[in-house]
């Protein structure tokens, strides 16, 4: 079967057809964007030999330092998806403002993207990743501007992610269940290898940043010692700890063995200003969408993702997703302490 499975492409055509109506252009948007992740996966692969690691000399508009591959990654993307003639506009997790695209080139959606998640694994040779999400633009738009982009998630045609890990994987979906494909680097065609992911019911995993436990809220901190205390609390289980620190990574486990992963809003985050640690439009929507269609669950610990109303395009938001059951006892610990707050 090697170099024979279903490409991406062939199920791309395969699921526009069941479209009433379909162009071709979001196959073909999405086709472009797979591309742009074959073109990082290249890049991110020779590292060091081609000079590629290090840093780039200049802060994002998140204030974070940028590495060569962010900057490499986010050029990759925006001259692709430039040319694509399927773009109206995009907005990048490493750009300030709206990446405008010539008129003649310009198409029917937008495009939000983290072209290099996990960007502080790089130079430890950790999986990093690339996320994005496809909205169309309102109707009547010509010039699209950061207010057309402040749609709920719910209102994504597509999400995804790319994984460059031991394989490249990329997971997408359109709203009819979530699919993973790996890259044979041989023919260069992402094959679906990952049909339909569901997320287990149940989590015997939970991931956390435990260096940040006493800047958590008192919700948190009762789901997460109650993990811990396995058997002998009313969970009643026995639960593993795991903390990849990269996004990417994390959600594609959660994805492939189960589990929940948390980025709680704490007071370390508060006294910085921040509403959370992950951006609602680059890397919570597009996960949310992907997490929701795997039959998992995605919430601020007290809202459904998908549902949020953005404010601005860097927002950010605290994030819990995965199992289902752990997810509603995570939500019903916010629910119960709220109330008794009032
Ligand atoms: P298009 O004319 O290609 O831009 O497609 C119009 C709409 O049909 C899209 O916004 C999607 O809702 C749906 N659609 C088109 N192609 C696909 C596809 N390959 N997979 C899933 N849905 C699709």
């Amino acid at each position: 079967m090697q170099g024979q499975g279903i490409s991406l492409t062939e199920f791309l055509i395969q699921e526009q057809r069941k479209a009433v109506g379909a162009t071709g252009e979001l196959t073909l948007l999405i086709s472009d964007i797979a591309r742009s992740c074959k073109a990082i996966a290249r890049e991110v692969r020779y590292g060091a030999l081609v000079g590629n690691l290090g840093q780039a000399g200049e802060e994002n508009i998140q204030g974070e330092a940028q590495q060569k591959l962010d900057v490499l990654s986010n050029d990759i993307m925006v001259n692709i998806l430039r040319r694509s003639g399927h773009v109206a506009a995009m907005i990048s997790e490493e750009n300030d403002e709206v990446i405008r695209v010539p008129k003649q080139n310009r198409g029917k959606y937008l495009v939000c993207f983290d072209p290099l998640d996990g960007s502080s694994n790089i130079n430890i040779d950790m999986c990093i990743g690339t996320i994005f999400s496809v909205m169309r633009c309102p109707e009547g738009v010509d010039e699209p501007a950061e207010e057309h982009f402040l749609q709920p998630g719910s209102e994504q045609v597509c999400a995804g992610f790319c994984v460059y890990g031991p394989a490249v994987t990329l997971v997408m979906t359109t709203g009819n269940g979530a699919h993973g494909f790996t890259l044979d680097q041989g023919v260069g065609e992402f094959i679906l290898t990952h049909p339909n992911i569901r997320i287990a019911e149940e989590a015997k995993e939970f991931a956390i940043n435990m260096s940040n436990r006493r800047f958590w809220e008192p919700p948190v901190r009762r789901f997460i010692e109650e993990c811990e205390q396995g058997k002998e609390g009313p969970l009643d289980k026995e639960f593993n700890m795991r903390w990849i620190a990269s996004f990417v990574a994390e959600v594609y486990r959660i994805l492939m063995r189960g589990g929940v992963w948390t980025y709680p809003l704490d007071d370390k985050l508060k006294t910085r200003g921040l509403e959370g640690r992950l951006r609602l439009m680059y890397e919570a929507n597009p996960m949310g969408f992907i997490v929701e269609q795997a039959g998992g669950v995605i919430s601020t610990g007290r809202e459904r993702v998908m549902a949020l109303k953005p404010k601005d395009i860097h927002q950010r938001v605290p994030l819990f997703l995965g199992a289902k059951k752990e997810m509603e006892l995570i939500e019903s610990y916010h629910r119960e302490w709220d109330q008794n707050q009032q």
